[in-house]
């Protein structure tokens, strides 16, 4: 006869000495101990599993949430690229008429619609599974590729009226424009029998002729290159141009400037003479052009406005 083990499990009050105990055998008692310890584990493997669904589930509403948030941020974006793009329309605009009223070539419209006409761009390093935000994001990027290209092109064509604009008033300064002084024109520029020699000869310049002292002035900007007496011409001054021009300005009374001065279009240089070879008080003025290297007619430079003024390449120095 063996021993059986049994566990006792004992109720007592605090208050009393009154106990009450139960026994249970060792297989029972193993199979209760089993039984609570996997019941606590399946009630916590079951809580954990509820928690982290319920915290899955409002991580996903979050996401949906902000998803929606970025949808109408993306939207936002696209209407503020169609807003640059209406700006960047007008002042393509603008650019036409300020080209058109400079003489600027006008940018052919094909060249401006460059990169607008090609198939939107896709962004292959970004694959969402939503297709619609896909499509928006991609459409989004694509105007803001082209607004790229539109910008950096106005941003060149902008830059290049600037630099043509700062040449042309740079030429324009330093190209005969003006009357050297006012009065009445006595001799043209050509061919005429001279007043005093008598004979047919060739007239390098324009006669003007006014009272005595009558200011003369430097018709563009340049320095001065001769200033003093020429002997036939009287007091005369010569002054050098950037454009490629030298003036003349002969029979003076007057010299107010020295050699190598700067001078600048319109300003007084000298005052109307009689010296020289010269049957009374003028102004014989003439224009050299360095580049074809003989004289020009004096009178086709009076008025020259600076949208007249052609742009080289390379401005000519001489
Ligand atoms: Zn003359």
């Amino acid at each position: 006869m063996s021993l059986q083990r049994k566990w006792y499990i004992t109720f007592m009050q605090t208050d009393s000495a009154r106990s009450v105990s139960l026994s249970i055998s060792r297989k029972i008692g193993h199979f209760i101990v089993i039984f609570v310890l996997l019941l606590v584990v399946a009630l916590g493997t079951g809580t954990f599993y509820v928690w982290k669904k319920n915290a899955e589930l409002t991580q996903l509403s979050k996401l949906k949430k902000e998803n929606l948030m970025l949808r109408e941020k993306l939207e936002y974006f696209a209407n503020q690229l169609e807003a640059i793009d209406s700006k960047l329309k007008v002042m393509v605009a603008w650019e036409d008429t300020l080209r058109k009223e400079k003489k600027l070539e006008i940018i052919d419209p094909g060249v401006r619609a460059l990169g607008s006409g090609g198939e939107p761009y896709t962004d292959p390093s970004f694959l969402i599974f939503d297709t619609s935000l896909h499509s928006l994001y991609n459409t989004v990027l694509s105007k803001l590729n082209f607004i790229m290209s539109k910008t950096n092109l106005t941003y060149l064509t902008h830059n290049e009226i600037f630099d043509k604009v700062q040449s042309r008033e740079s030429i324009f300064k330093s190209t005969p424009s003006i009357m050297p002084t006012f009065g009445k024109v006595t001799d043209k520029y050509g061919y005429r029998i001279h007043p005093l020699y008598r004979h047919k000869i060739f007239h390098a310049g324009i006669d003007i002729a006014n009272d005595e002292s009558t200011p003369i002035y430097a018709t563009a900007d340049g320095y001065v290159s001769f200033a003093g007496n020429s002997g036939p011409s009287g007091f005369l001054i010569r002054i050098e141009h950037d454009s490629g021009f030298q003036t003349r300005y002969a029979h003076l009374k007057e010299i107010s400037v020295k050699v190598n001065q700067k001078v600048e279009k319109g300003q007084i240089i000298a005052t109307m003479g009689n010296t020289g070879v010269s049957t009374g008080h003028h102004l014989h003025y003439e224009i050299f052009d360095y580049r074809k290297g003989t004289t020009s007619e004096p009178s086709s430079f009076f008025d020259i406005a600076e949208q007249d003024i052609r742009v080289p390449q390379t401005a000519a120095r001489y």
